[in-house]
């Protein structure tokens, strides 16, 4: 990666130390290493500066500051990405939002919620539950990722299914330019039809046209009810068949998500004993106001699988239960991890009536290149986590060729390369393989619209040229 001149670097953080307050530029080893990474496993790419923004002055401040000095600047959110989108490749400045944590009003009444993009996502969750609200979008790491990279990745979870996704809650922004204008797009109430989308165009733009100050969520009324229960198949195949019958039937859980049997036995007594036998699971999940109606809906849910080979369902009884399953869950992608030294985990997406053939392909493909493949997640949605575990780097070629095969096989059965953590920096080259080249060129100009220098988040999302 071509850095950043150092002489342009220096120049940059003597303006800026006298612009921003003390403390909020940093550039020792330490913090460059830490800001230089995240959970995509693509490598460490640190930064000349690591500058901490206290308000949306302070993001106009740098932006302005690099568009002068032709710096690269990143920005960097609770880094738990897998794609990448938070790397400073190029060094430049990594611009945490960090410490834009504050959730600025709650309006029961409107149910929306204003919050700066450093607050982490549990507790907006919290906030809004405590008062009988509820904000669906649930990625799995809402304990520690952020609003402001939820709205840059678009961030889905295994709610979607019946909620939808980050974008669907965003009302409106403060968004600073790249240029360094603060502009307010979007709106503060529910409808509003008024001119372009700007706000839907910036969420998933994976920190390239600019960057979220404060955010206006909209809420809904929190269920009263949620019943839980795992189903249990012997094999992959017919659990994946279940989840588009289970949709036919009419029954739209708020939850469908599934494991296979490398997962299953990657969890498997880690504080949940599955049963014996079990070669994949279904976790369903229903909520509601009333509950003799969820149970009617989540007993049809069953017989659905009962006619597709399940061979038992579990109930969760109570509270407990119920998390004991989730935090069973939530481990996959740890204990995954655990079985090699090495994974990688795709989120790609095909229409549900393809998740029986995708699975089916993943497997086979990693037999014959003696890998192991395990696939789980938001079967209900067609969004799959494929991960391929290895044992070490001299697998990498093999490991390339897979993951390429597995993008080629997703989008031939007329799927997605990535349904949550976005493209970033790892999945660019395969962007072509998804959308033709009239597309990607749309893109490249509103990209050169927004940032004519090309200093914001550069190497993203677009395939090298
Ligand atoms: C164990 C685990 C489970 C996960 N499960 C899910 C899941 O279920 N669903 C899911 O969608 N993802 C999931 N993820 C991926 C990740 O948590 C999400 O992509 C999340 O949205 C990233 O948020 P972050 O705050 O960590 O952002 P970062 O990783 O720091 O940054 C992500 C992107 O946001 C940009 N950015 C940061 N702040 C702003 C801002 N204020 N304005 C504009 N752009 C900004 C950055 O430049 C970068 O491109 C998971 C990750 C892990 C490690």
């Amino acid at each position: 990666m071509k850095r950043v001149e150092a002489s342009k670097v220096a120049a940059l953080k003597a303006e800026l130390v006298a612009l921003l307050p003390v403390g909020c530029v940093k550039d020792d080893e330490s913090s460059r290493e830490t800001y230089g990474h995240d959970e995509s496993d693509m490598g460490n790419f640190p930064s000349d500066l690591v500058v901490f923004a206290t308000c949306a002055a302070d993001v106009q401040a740098v932006f302005r500051a690099c568009q002068q000095h032709g710096v690269p600047v990143t920005p960097v959110a609770a880094r738990s990405g897998k794609s990448g989108g938070s790397l400073p490749l190029h060094g430049g400045i990594a611009l945490s939002l960090e410490r834009l944590n504050r959730i600025v009003a709650l309006h029961p009444e409107d149910l929306t919620i204003d919050v700066e993009p450093g607050v982490i996502t549990g507790e907006v969750m919290r906030a809004v539950e405590a008062v009988g609200l509820f904000y669906p979008p649930d990625p799995n790491s809402w304990e520690f990722c952020s609003i402001g990279g939820n709205i840059a990745e678009n961030a889905g979870g295994p709610r979607a299914l019946k909620y939808g996704v980050t974008r669907d809650y965003v009302l409106g922004m403060d968004w600073v330019l790249p240029s360094g204008e603060l502009i307010r797009v979007g709106k503060r109430t529910i409808k509003g039809v008024a001119g372009y989308d700007l706000a839907a165009l910036f969420v998933g733009s994976e920190g390239t046209l600019g960057v979220a100050t404060q955010i206006t969520l909209q809420l809904i009324p929190k269920p009263k009810k949620v019943l839980t229960a795992l189903v249990i198949f012997r094999d992959v195949l017919s659990a994946a068949r279940a989840v588009s019958a289970v949709l036919a039937r009419g029954v739209l859980p708020r939850v469908l998500e599934l494991l296979d049997d490398v997962s299953v036995k990657a969890v498997d007594g880690r504080g949940f004993n599955f049963p014996v036998g079990t070669g994949a699971a279904l976790i369903i999940e229903v909520d509601g106001n009333v509950e003799e109606g969820l149970w009617v809906e989540l007993n049809e849910a069953s017989e659905v699988c009962n006619a597709h080979g399940a061979i038992e369902t579990l109930m969760a009884q109570d509270e407990s239960q119920r998390e004991k399953l989730w935090a069973a869950r939530r481990m996959v992608s740890t204990c995954l991890r655990q079985m090699k030294p090495f994974k990688i985990s795709e989120d790609v997406v095909v229409p549900r009536s393809r998740i029986p053939q995708a699975i089916e392909a993943f497997k086979a493909m990693g037999q014959e290149l003696s890998l192991t493949v395990a696939t789980y997640g938001h079967a209900g949605d067609g969004n799959l986590h494929a991960n391929i575990l290895f044992d070490g780097l001299y697998e990498r070629p093999k490991v390339d060729q897979a993951l390429a095969r597995m993008m080629r096989l997703t989008v031939d059965l007329g799927g997605t390369i990535t349904g949550e953590h976005g493209v970033g920096y790892a999945k660019r080259e395969f962007m072509a393989l998804e959308q033709g080249e009239g597309v990607l060129n749309l893109q490249r100009s509103l990209k050169a619209l927004f940032d004519p220098a090309g200093v914001m988040n550069p190497g993203k999302i677009f395939p090298s040229q």
